[in-house]
């Protein structure tokens, strides 16, 4: 068994062993609220947002970007689940932000193996044949990341699926401090145009 399998394993083995009361909890998110973020290793919504099981959707992808899929969740998590407020959170440090869609292409039709990034950006150490699917794919990498956030949350605020009583917040998570910084244009841009929502201060995301 591979090392990581096996760790996985355990960790859940001794998980499961008190899991307790959280076998009764309801599906919908009981605090009714949903973040959208970055895949990156260093955050984790539980611990930067105060999140126990059951508490809240987290939708993951790389950036944290509002790609279509990213927004057929956050409807899902809206319509059948009761969420009403939003957050995207991307982050310092983004391996987002080391790229274009033409490197990421280019690195993809010379070879599938893990590229390295050096000094001079991106090279492929690689071996073995590539593939031009890349091409078909927008990667939605990030030039700046106030930029990213503000366009996420117009996108998301502008969707014809995305009713307007939803509040949304933009933030930026600063991988070297655990902070969260508002994106004020974000924020303002993703304010609740009617409804209950449109005065509250957004709920305190602290551990
Ligand atoms: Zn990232």
């Amino acid at each position: 068994m591979s090392k990581v399998l096996d760790e996985v394993l355990r960790a859940n083995t001794s998980y499961a062993t008190s899991f307790g009361a959280k076998s009764k909890l309801p599906m919908p998110p009981a605090r009714r609220f949903a973040i959208l973020t970055c895949m990156d290793a260093r955050l984790d919504p539980s611990k930067f947002a105060g999140l126990a099981e059951g508490d809240a959707h987290v939708i993951r992808n790389a950036g944290g970007r509002a790609s279509d899929d990213a927004i057929r969740s956050l409807v899902i998590s809206y319509k059948l689940l009761g969420t009403q407020e939003w957050f995207v959170v991307h982050h310092t440090d983004c391996g987002m932000e080391t790229f274009t869609d033409d490197v990421m292409r280019s690195l993809l039709a010379k070879s599938l193996k893990t590229a390295s990034l050096g000094s001079f950006g991106w090279t492929d150490s690689g071996t073995g044949t590539g593939s031009m699917e890349g091409d078909h794919i927008a990667w939605l990498t990030i030039r700046d990341q106030a930029a990213s956030v503000l366009e996420d949350v117009r996108r998301i605020r502008s969707h014809p699926l995305v009713p307007g009583d939803i509040a949304i917040y933009g933030y930026i998570y600063d991988v070297r401090s655990g902070k969260l910084m508002e994106v004020a244009a974000a924020s303002e841009a993703g304010k609740a145009r009617s409804g209950d929502f449109s005065l509250r201060e957004p709920p305190r995301l602290v551990a």
